[in-house]
């Protein structure tokens, strides 16, 4: 096992067992009943300075001050899991059906608890680290609840942190960039209102099968022709229901899909694009069209300064040559994007070797990223807010 820090090899089997006690006991958006019990537990066991529960239902805050005054720093992991099966076959499977951890969760919140055990213990810094543990990441907006809440404003938070797993990142390895890390990501929902009546009879109704195709088929044309080729974007629509049988025609259309776009721009264009289409479909085919737009995420944005701290601090604990700064954009989601629209920071991904996919039934965090990603987070303390003495 990696270690250029003795104390945290020493932890990291600790941290691997909360990692699968949390494996075990999956819960969901802001239902985390257990898990923050758990979580709350541990820091008091650690000896954090303070505790504040409660955060966004069950998110939470715990504060460890350094051996001098100093500058706050956040940290934030999240705590959810999702609602699938788990085929993993390993020993420390789900033990609730149809909940799972599939995208590392576990161990995000597991290395942040083995951060807290190390810097209370050496306090070989100059401030105070914010350890943030956020619920509903996957789909309910928990970070950006606690950051409503008043979380950085409250404990004086300057800049703050991200880290996640990323299985095909070979462990030992971190990967980040500048920029737009990952895309916003919408969801939009359709209703096509037209008049059912005899299939035999379509001149007495109007068919909104018809009328659904042609919006479909016109956003098509919003990627292609509507946004600049440079720039990322993608519209999948990926549900359509209308009609149940052979010889009628149905008075409705439902339509649901995603958006996803690295550029505010590009998403105002696409949401925007789609309404004219919805419109003008409206108006060739006479019937109500209603169109709802939701935005979930924005892009998560890796502000400049703190992604190249954020790259020295991966560098001195695995090597230049094991840190890409330059990765790929993804066009997956993400809430830790609140808290970059809220104060500058940076988010990394930490090698999970050769595993399967987040969100895939087989996938399990690799325990042997932990002691990579608690010396990341202990870094980050003592190298942005550095004890003098
Ligand atoms: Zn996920
Ligand atoms: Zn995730």
């Amino acid at each position: 096992m990696h270690t250029t820090n003795n104390r945290i090899a020493d932890i990291s089997p600790e941290v691997t067992g909360w990692r699968r006690w949390l494996h075990q006991n999956p819960e969901l958006l802001f239902d985390l009943p257990k898990t923050a019990k758990y979580v709350a537990e541990r820091l008091r066991e650690i000896g954090v300075d303070e505790i504040h529960e409660g955060i966004a239902q069950t998110g939470m805050v715990a504060i460890i001050h350094g051996r001098e005054k100093g500058p706050a720093i956040g940290l934030r992991a999240d705590m959810d899991a999702l609602p699938m099966d788990e085929e993993s076959g390993v020993e420390h499977s789900s033990q609730t059906p149809g909940k799972m951890h599939a995208c590392g969760h576990d161990g995000h919140t597991a290395m942040l608890l083995g951060a807290a055990k190390y810097l209370v213990e050496t306090r070989n810094f100059a401030g105070t680290a914010v350890l943030i543990f956020q619920p509903a990441e996957e789909g309910g907006g928990g970070g950006d609840v606690m950051v409503k809440e008043g979380i950085m404003d409250r404990f004086d938070v300057k800049e703050v942190y991200g880290m996640h797993n990323a299985p095909g990142l070979p462990l030992g390895q971190f990967a980040l960039r500048k920029g737009a890390l990952l895309a916003a990501a919408d969801f939009f929902d359709i209703v096509v209102t037209g008049k059912g009546g005899h299939a035999a009879r379509p001149h007495h109704c109007k068919d909104p099968i018809l009328a659904a195709t042609a919006c479909i088929t016109g956003f098509q044309s919003i990627i292609s022709r509507y946004t600049d080729p440079i720039e990322n974007g993608v519209l999948s629509v990926t549900a359509i229901t209308s009609g149940s049988t052979y010889n009628v025609i149905p008075p409705h259309a439902h339509i649901k899909g995603t958006v996803r776009a690295l550029h505010e721009a590009t998403r105002q264009t696409i949401a925007d694009r789609m309404q004219d289409v919805c419109d003008g479909v409206s108006k060739m085919y006479g019937m109500e069209i209603e169109l709802k737009y939701k935005p979930l995420y924005p892009v998560t944005f890796n502000h400049s300064d703190n992604t190249e701290f954020a790259g020295d601090h991966a560098a001195s604990i695995v090597g230049e040559e094991n840190v890409d700064r330059d990765c790929p954009p993804r066009m997956g989601g993400e809430d830790f994007s609140f808290m970059l629209l809220s104060r500058p920071g940076a988010m990394i991904y930490l090698g999970n070797g050769d595993t399967a996919g987040v969100h895939h039934p087989a996938y399990d965090f690799n325990d042997d990223a932990i002691p990579f990603g608690v010396e990341y987070w202990v870094k980050t303390i003592e190298t942005r807010i550095p004890a003098q003495a």
